[in-house]
């Protein structure tokens, strides 16, 4: 009989729900905004976005992933860069101390 002992474990991807998010296919720019966008655009913008999101079937996993990294642009999970701080400031006692710090979020704008 054959020994499966010493041959790797299953692979788990740890992107896989990516694969399921409502947001895929979609134009980036409704989830990142442009250096000259303004406020009643931005909130249209993001209203658009965090619509996708709420019926997104891995908001959760989504959110959790841009909490843990801090993703310092655009709607993850529904949320927006400063919903992000604000929550991560109010999670402050479970969140190591480097993971509060702001530099990361100084900006919105999408990478070029
Ligand atoms: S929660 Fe929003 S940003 Fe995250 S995967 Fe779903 S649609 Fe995309």
């Amino acid at each position: 009989m054959a020994d499966y002992g010493r041959l790797p474990g299953a692979v788990h991807q740890p992107w896989e729900w990516q694969e399921r998010a409502a947001c895929r296919g979609l134009q980036l720019k409704i989830f990142f905004h442009s250096h000259h966008e303004r406020d009643p655009t931005r909130l249209r913008r993001e209203a658009e976005a965090k619509a996708v999101c709420h019926r997104c079937p891995v908001i959760s996993e989504c959110r959790q992933h841009a909490l843990r990294v801090q993703e310092p642009y655009g709607i993850w999970g529904g949320l927006s860069v400063e919903e992000r701080i604000t929550l991560l400031r109010t999670r402050r006692p479970t969140v190591p101390a480097h993971a509060t710090q702001t530099p990361a979020f100084t900006t919105d704008v999408a990478p070029q």
